[in-house]
């Protein structure tokens, strides 16, 4: 990516990412937020040390956009819900702190799910943003805006979190990388909580390389994260042959998946072993176990992190609020979207006594299950490749009033945060229609860099940022 120097000044390169966010900012509605004027500030101060000779950081000047969910006392933090409409953080998370000691320079807080709850950011408070292919469809979820802030070519790369898919999804229905990191490889904290056991930080970028930086920058233990692993990344060792043994899951190719994507993920296989990797199918039974799972779990989780929203300590406060008890509920019943309310129920349903046995714990034992089929499946190849999710970006409205269809978005991507293993969505071409398609390349934990690089040695990188699209669909025209 880009970064200010003597020839290109910060500012020039902020103005043009500001200018590019308002001109697509009505029609696609990617920002809760846009930060003329500190962002301009910043780059002032950018400039300022790089003419006095000082170091300016590994992003130097480099615009970004920040998923809506990351705490800092730039723009306040809504999460996208009614609920935190005034709030504003006093602190900031350890993600943001590092990319700005580097000198990258927020331009703008990016739509998304309410609390990222959701897989089309058509449940935020502020309307869903548009996808960046074709502005009838959703641009994915949570981050969304994100997404496609990152596809526009608005910013070279925005910060993204997810909990069950709301990197990767996004990236593939908008044809950009998303990386979901192993589960602690990045501090969580500063990052408003969803289900802390799955919740992760990652990023939305145009190529690998911009990827490998954002990693080494952010990645690393955190005393303010205690689920944070050792520093790690970099250091992976065993995926020095260039030669790989590759996993394809046999239940993931089944007619549940949209014909495309099944075909581009046959067509990389054909190129995997063309260039001599070798195949390995899979079989994953557990896996059928995550998406049900997936659901008690977290909405466990969230139930219980969203309690602290109560109308006293943040936010939004109901003007009806009588007595403590009804301040509590208006507050809440007011501030929360239905998605939120629906997994609060939940929530709170598999957790209470008569029901813990047959959701919860059930559903924690399904995890070990998965957890353990992942170990047994990287004892047999070095990467698995899956799609991303059963179809490519789907209509606006069109699933946004069923859930199980909603839910149904994340069979794919949410197995992998219940294991804590990365998953990288790498776009792959595009539908007949223009659609972007993506898959996801899947690791063992701590293998994040070795991902990286496979990936690029995958796409063929190395040629300019544009050509990011591989054109695996072109024969089928
Ligand atoms: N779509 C998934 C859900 O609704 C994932 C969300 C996320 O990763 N934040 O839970």
């Amino acid at each position: 990516m880009k970064t200010a120097s003597r020839e290109v000044s910060a500012v020039s390169l902020v103005q043009e990412a500001l200018d590019k966010a308002h001109q697509y900012q009505k029609d696609y509605h990617i920002f809760n937020f846009i930060n003329d004027v500190e962002a301009l500030k910043k780059a002032a101060a950018i400039d300022e040390k790089i003419k006095n000779g000082e170091p300016a950081g590994r992003l130097a000047g480099v615009p970004y956009a920040l998923k809506d969910n990351f705490l800092s006392p730039e723009g306040g933090t809504t999460a996208s819900a009614h609920i935190l409409e005034e709030f504003t953080s006093p602190v900031t998370a350890t993600s943001v702190k590092k990319l700005e000691e580097e000198g990258a320079i927020m331009i703008g807080r990016t739509n998304l799910d309410a609390f990222a709850h959701g897989s089309s950011t058509e449940n935020s408070y502020y309307g869903p943003t548009r996808n960046s292919k074709d502005l009838e469809r959703v641009a994915g979820g949570s981050s969304g805006g994100s997404a496609v802030a990152v596809a526009l070519g608005i910013v070279p790369f925005a910060t993204g979190s997810d909990t069950g898919g709301s990197i990767r999804q996004p990236a593939s229905f908008n044809g950009v990388y998303g990386l979901k990191p192993t589960y602690g490889a990045i501090s969580r904290y500063g990052v408003v909580a969803m289900a802390s056991s799955t919740d992760c930080v990652g990023f939305f970028t145009q190529n690998v390389d911009d990827m490998d930086l954002l990693m080494q920058i952010t990645a690393g233990q955190d005393a303010n994260d205690l689920t944070t692993l050792p520093d790690f990344y970099g250091k992976e060792t065993g995926f020095d042959d260039p030669i790989k043994k590759i996993g394809v899951i046999k239940d993931f190719d089944n007619d549940a998946v949209a014909p495309e994507i099944r075909a581009a993920l046959a067509r990389k296989v054909e190129e995997l072993k063309a260039a001599g990797h070798e195949i390995v199918y899979l079989d994953m039974p557990a896996l059928k176990y995550a998406l049900a799972a997936y659901y008690i779990i977290v909405p466990a989780e969230v139930a219980s992190n969203l309690s602290r929203h109560d109308g006293i300590r943040y936010g939004f406060r109901s003007e009806e609020s009588g007595d403590l008890a009804s301040l509590y509920k208006n507050t809440r019943n007011e501030g929360f979207m239905p998605e939120n309310k629906r997994r609060i129920m939940i929530g709170n349903f598999v957790l209470s006594s008569g029901f813990y046995d047959a959701y919860y714990l059930k559903a924690a034992k399904a995890r070990t299950m998965i957890v353990d089929e992942y170990r047994k499946a990287f004892e047999k190849c070095d990467f698995i490749l899956t799609p991303v999710s059963p179809n490519p970006a789907f209509k606006l409205g069109e699933k946004v009033n069923d859930p199980v269809a909603m839910y149904l978005e994340d069979l794919m991507s949410v197995s992998l945060n219940l294991a804590g293993v990365p998953g990288l969505a790498i776009p792959v071409g595009e539908t007949k229609e223009g659609l972007s398609l993506g898959l996801q390349l899947v690791g063992p934990r701590r293998s994040d860099q070795a991902l990286l690089r496979f990936a690029k040695q995958i796409a063929g990188e190395g040629e300019p940022e544009e050509d990011h699209h591989i054109d695996i669909m072109g024969g089928n025209d």
